[in-house]
């Protein structure tokens, strides 16, 4: 929960950023530049077509102009000539040559230049959009004091830019609880209400606002009466987490004496303090693309060692997952351009780029092997869809220990590898994927996504994004029976293993280990000390066999109850006496 004054982040459209290319690139930005005029002339046959339907085919034509625009030699072959010749990306070469034509034609006489100057920018801007993928969306906001930050949206390079000292919370109007703007502000321990629809509209810069990410909601202009019951609900959950923490140094070991492994998720070298002060053993997930989207160029390996020898030196006497980049989805990276997708979240990702890009790919695999030698690393890859994918990286690791080998750097020789479990077609095959690495973990945050087609950003069809649906019980039972059945681990690093309510349910479903934020970690931890296994395993057992996953939430929700009371007698507030004005902006998802 946060009060403060609302900081609005509006986006504009972004500068377009100048950059050097090497020769190799030269090829890859003319095919962008190429791939942005065919995606820009698709969209203007569009709504050329949609007019037409509309109002007639003769006012329609105003967009033959464009599409004469978007195939004007002297245009095209001036930007691709930039690009080749001065060896820039093709988004500021393209920009430049667009820019000239508009000053030369805007400061004619005669108005029928000027428009075309009107028509060159709008189409022009439509192809930069293109080119510019998910990159700058404006600059951030200037911050000089702490405030909460209003925006349509905040996407994980935007948020990356944010200054962390400054920022006392986040409402955004599209989201969800596991986009990954959501589970970033987890892990810094800011609270943030998504999914809002209207904030931004709504909330004037400088308006008090109170933000209550518990329960999804927001307070404009909050009366004092609003202010004291908060001010009572905030002292409840802080002598809250006062008593959780007298059992952080205790293990997660459930009534009946099953150990659990309690992890917790990261994405910065620095967050190893919060994971010692959590109580949690280690890091489960090392998310090693907040690396790249942190750092104004790409990290080199000396720099990515570093980050990863820093981690696991500081959860010592426990180990680190690290996660090889899962670029792509809703992650971009401005200073690595690439092309905008339709579904980026089904398209050029994690170990599907990774693959292609093996400069980048080698580089992190040495460095994080050669962190290996300083503390307990393990290794995983996000996003496998089938065993070649596992083969093809692993060969990959297996040539950068011979060249680190023969430059005689240290590593270690037993570095274990593991898949995360994303995509239903690994569960399918996970008794083959078995064979090749070392543990799994579940990425339930993708594996529901991809399993109940569910875009997990989509604050629209959140409410169909179901964690206890029956299919997703029943795949990652699937998956403990294969791994268990060859003598491998399972874990859950996805948002499902931060909640208190499904804990059991994962329990008794087989999973051996648990990584989460560290802000969820003492909850996890009381819980699974409160558990029996036989409880947990009949709720599973009776889970897979329902076929509504409503009723699933329900049961799970009063075992969680029934064994943790104090985790959730503080969590809503008591309000009376709402002034209505108040709450006009409620959350269809919080965090
Ligand atoms: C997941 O998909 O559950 C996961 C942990 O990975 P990410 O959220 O980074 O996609
Ligand atoms: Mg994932």
């Amino acid at each position: 929960m946060c009060r403060g004054r609302a900081v609005v982040w509006k986006e504009e459209p972004g500068a377009i950023v100048r950059r050097e290319i090497g020769e190799g690139e030269v090829s890859a930005e003319l095919e962008r530049l190429e791939q942005a005029l065919i995606t820009a002339r698709h969209e203007v046959n569009q709504l050329q077509k949609k007019l037409a339907d509309a109002i007639g085919a003769k006012d329609a034509s105003i967009f033959e102009v464009h599409l004469l625009i978007l195939e004007d030699p002297v245009l095209l072959n001036e930007s691709a000539r930039r690009v080749r010749e001065e060896r820039v990306n093709a988004a500021f070469a393209f920009s430049e040559v667009a820019r000239h034509y508009v000053a030369m034609l805007g400061s004619v006489d005669d108005p029928f230049f000027r428009e075309r100057a009107t028509d060159i920018r709008d189409v022009t801007q439509r192809v930069q959009n293109h080119l510019a993928g998910e990159g700058p969306r404006g600059a951030p906001p200037v911050m000089t004091e702490p405030g909460v930050i209003v925006s349509h949206d905040l996407t994980p390079s935007m948020t990356a830019q944010l200054d962390r000292s400054k920022v006392l919370g986040f409402a955004t109007d599209v989201g969800s609880v596991t986009s990954h703007t959501a589970i970033l502000a987890k892990s810094l321990g800011i609270p943030a209400v998504v999914g809002l629809h209207e904030a931004i509209g709504a909330i004037s810069p400088g308006e008090t606002i109170l933000l209550d990410g518990y329960t999804g909601s927001v307070f404009l202009r909050p009366t004092d009466q609003t202010l004291f019951e908060y001010g009572q609900l905030a002292r409840r959950r802080i002598e809250l987490e006062d008593r959780l923490k007298e059992i952080r140094d205790e293990p997660a070991v459930t009534l009946d004496g099953k150990r659990i492994v309690l992890s917790a998720n990261v994405e910065m070298a620095e967050d190893a303090g919060a994971v010692r002060e959590s109580g949690a053993e280690g890091v489960g997930l090392f998310r090693t693309e907040y690396l790249f989207l942190h750092s104004p160029t790409l990290p080199d390996e000396e720099a990515q060692y570093l980050a990863y020898r820093t981690v696991a030196e500081g959860v010592v006497p426990h180990g680190v997952i690290v996660r090889t980049l899962d670029i792509g989805g809703d992650k971009f990276i401005t200073h690595l351009p690439m092309p905008k997708e339709v579904n980026p979240f089904l398209g050029w990702r994690a170990i599907r780029f990774c693959l292609q890009q093996p400069e980048l790919f080698r580089t992190q695999l040495r460095a994080i092997l050669r962190a290996s030698a300083h503390g307990s690393i393990r290794l995983m890859y996000p996003m496998i869809s089938g065993v070649e994918e596992v083969l093809a990286a692993n060969a990959m690791l297996e040539e950068c220990k011979a060249s680190l080998r023969a430059e005689g750097h240290a590593f270690n020789e037993g570095l274990e590898v593991g898949a995360m479990i994303e995509i239903p077609s690994a569960v399918m095959i996970a008794d083959q994927l078995a064979e090749h690495v070392a543990f799994f973990s579940i990425g339930t945050n993708d594996l529901i996504q991809y399993t109940l087609a569910i875009d997990r950003l989509n604050d629209r069809i959140a409410h169909l994004y179901e964690p206890t649906h029956p299919a997703v019980l029943r795949l990652i039972r699937s998956t403990v029976e294969a791994a268990h059945a060859r003598g491998r681990w399972v874990g859950v690093c996805g948002e499902m293993a931060g909640d208190p309510v499904l804990v059991p349910l994962l329990l008794g479903l087989g999973v051996d280990e648990l990584s989460a934020a560290p802000a969820s970690v003492p909850r996890i931890k009381h819980l699974v000390r409160r558990c029996r296994m036989g409880e947990a395993r009949e709720l599973a057992e009776w889970a897979v066999k329902q076929s509504r996953g409503s009723c699933i939430l329900q049961r799970a929700e009063a075992l969680a109850q029934r064994l943790a009371p104090i985790l959730f007698s503080e969590s809503k507030p008591t309000l009376t006496n709402l002034n209505p004005a108040e709450v006009d902006a409620s959350a269809s998802a919080s965090l």
